[in-house]
Parts: C-alpha cells; sequence; structure tokens
C-alpha cells in the first residue's frame, strides 16, 4: 500500500520532493478512496454510526477504498473507546481496507512536513492566549472564530515578548500558517458552491499538538483519499483545508457533507442523550440489524436490514435534495421502548 512507503520516507528529503511526487502509489491510485475518521473519546453514538455508515456507502457505490483513519491525538484520546468504536462499526457490517491508521503513530511524519513549512517560511509564531482570541473572534465584521493575524508582523523583540508571556504559563507559541487569501469558493455534491472565509489557521497548537486541519489534510492527500462524506458542521472547514491542501501540493477531493442528528429538542445529538450508542439500544432489545434498518430508514429507504442491501439501493444523488439535508431528528425517548416502537412492522 501507499501508507506503508510514506512510513518509509525520512525528514531529510524536501517540501517538493515529497510533494512533488503522485502520493496516490498503490490500490487507491486506479480506484481511489473514501474514509472514516473518528476520535476515540467515546462510544459512537447513532449520528456517528450513520456518517460512517454514509462514508462506508458512497465509497463501496463508486468502487473507491474505505479506510479507517483513527483520530487520536487529542488527549481525550482511549484505546478503550478506540477498540469499541471499532467493534461497533464491524457489528453493523462495515469493512475497511487494509490496516487501521493511527495518527498518533505518524508524529514523525507529520514532523517533517511541519519542518519543511516552516523552512520555506510558511509558519509564524502566535502568542495569543484563548482569551485573547474569544475576544478578537467576537469582533464585528469579522467572521465567527477567525484569527485577524495580530502575530503576522511582529518585531523580534514583541516576540521575545510573547515568548516571555507563554514561557510564564508553560505554553510555547502556536504555528500559523502564512495564508494569501481570506476566502476561497469550494464545491460541495450536496451543498453546491460554498464561499467560506481562510485565516492563518494554526498548523501546530501552543501545547505541541498538531491541529485537525493539518493532520487531516495530510493524511487524506497520503492516503489517497479521493472523496471526503463527513457531518455538515465541518462544511466551513472546507475552505480552509482546502487552501492548505493546494500549500501542501494535495489534489482536492470530492466533498460530501451529510446533515447531522439532532434530538427531540432540535440539539445536535450527543452520547450524553442515553440510548444512542449500539451498547446502550442493546439493552432495549435492538439488534445490530434492527439498528441499520433505522439508519437506513432515516435515508429513505425501508426493510433495509443490513449494509449489503443498502448498497444495492443506495443513491448518492437522493442526498442532494433539500428535504435531505435536514437534520434526521430522533426521539431518544422512544428508542427505549424497543426496536418495534420504531421500525414498520
Ligand atoms: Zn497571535
Amino acid at each position: 500500500m501507499g501508507r506503508d512507503a510514506h512510513r518509509t520516507r525520512t525528514t531529510g528529503v524536501s517540501l517538493m520532493s515529497v510533494l512533488g511526487e503522485n502520493p496516490r502509489a498503490g490500490r487507491g491510485a486506479q480506484r481511489g478512496a473514501g474514509r472514516y475518521a473518528p476520535s476515540p473519546s467515546g462510544d459512537l453514538h447513532l449520528g456517528n454510526l450513520r456518517t460512517a455508515l454514509l462514508a462506508w456507502a458512497y465509497a463501496r457505490k463508486s468502487g473507491r477504498d474505505f479506510y479507517l483513519r483513527v483520530e487520536d491525538l487529542d488527549e481525550r484520546s482511549r484505546p478503550e473507546h478506540e477498540a469499541s468504536q471499532l467493534r461497533d462499526l464491524e457489528a453493523i457490517g462495515l469493512d475497511w481496507d487494509g490496516s487501521i491508521m493511527r495518527q498518533s503513530e505518524r508524529l514523525d511524519f507529520y514532523e517533517g512536513i511541519f519542518e519543511q513549512l516552516r523552512g520555506r517560511g510558511q509558519l509564524y509564531e502566535c502568542y495569543c492566549t484563548r482569551k485573547e482570541l474569544a475576544q478578537v473572534a467576537s469582533a464585528p465584521h469579522r467572521p465567527p472564530g477567525s484569527y485577524p493575524g495580530t502575530c503576522r508582523n511582529l518585531t523580534e523583540a514583541e516576540r521575545e515578548a510573547g515568548r516571555a508571556k507563554l514561557a510564564a504559563t508553560n505554553r510555547g507559541p502556536a504555528l500559523r500558517l502564512l495564508t494569501d487569501v481570506s476566502e476561497l469558493a469550494v464545491t460541495d455534491e450536496n451543498y453546491g458552491d460554498y464561499t467560506g472565509g481562510v485565516d492563518d489557521l494554526v498548523i501546530r497548537r501552543g501545547d505541541g499538538v498538531y491541529s485537525y486541519n493539518f493532520v487531516s489534510v495530510v493524511d487524506d492527500g497520503e492516503m489517497g483519499v479521493d472523496q471526503i462524506v463527513r457531518g455538515d458542521d465541518l462544511l466551513p472547514s472546507v475552505p480552509r483545508q482546502v487552501y492548505l491542501q493546494r500549500v501542501l501540493g494535495y489534489e482536492t477531493p470530492k466533498y460530501a457533507h451529510v446533515p447531522l442528528v439532532l434530538n427531540a429538542q432540535g440539539v445536535r445529538l450527543a452520547k450524553r442523550d442515553g440510548a444512542v450508542t449500539l451498547g446502550r439500544l442493546r439493552e432495549y432489545g435492538w439488534s445490530a440489524a434492527d439498528v441499520v434498518e433505522l439508519l437506513a430508514g432515516s435515508l429513505g429507504y425501508k426493510d433495509v436490514r443490513s449494509v449489503a442491501e443498502l448498497l444495492e439501493v443506495f443513491d448518492p444523488a437522493r442526498l442532494q435534495s433539500a428535504e435531505a439535508r435536514e437534520p434526521w431528528k430522533v426521539d431518544v425517548d422512544t428508542l427505549g421502548l424497543g426496536p418495534d416502537s420504531h421500525l414498520g412492522n
């Protein structure tokens, strides 16, 4: 697999030689690939399972490979959560190609790309504290959460002062990408054209952890992922990620964002909603096939009880309608009454 070849790369090569060669060597070169990339910080709930099922169906229906990537750089990541997530994905019938990629095992590789970006003068240090960023983020005439470039053009004396300020709180500076656009137009298969802000995004956080945007763009590029299906809460991050892909020399994949799942109160589904994980649903009499039927039903496919059956009828174009872009609302309380209360039989 291309992935294994990439592991042998050293950090001594130039960025152009890393990025100039085709990152899609291997099986993905002919077929392309989709992926699901969970963070192992808890059990998967129905919303996660639905997105995973869709990512798998999009990939398989289009003849692509399907990869599983564990995004475990966050301090809340636990191996036991990874194990339970993989168990649940297998239980509903999903399969994936190759070995599972864990970001925690790729730190040397990220460092190599990071150092080359820094060597090209494309990164700068940011000394802003979380509080300072919260204040500028709420300033008028600015897209929410965007960074105004406070630390972009500091003198060396100001940088020294910034480092000293952070050292007193046991943090280092974050490293941001020096960007030269403020917004970018992108295309999503379900949402059409989308224009969003691009700021000087964080590449490495002040605590030394590489940012989500950086590692996910690098991994997708290196794995040959050319189709990204994920929750539509991530749509606003696409312009930033596409910009970073161009800086790093990766091709832009096809994006298809899918709606989130909400509880009866209209709030994004979360584990604390109760009987929304496979484990909890089992306690109320739900089998894995029942859960597949529930998820397939939410996509408009009736009496589908396995992922193989779903694949036969699955049509990605149906997710492009305005109706299909509405969130799926789940009445969690009635899930506890068992599958008969939800499934049409
Ligand atoms: Zn700053």
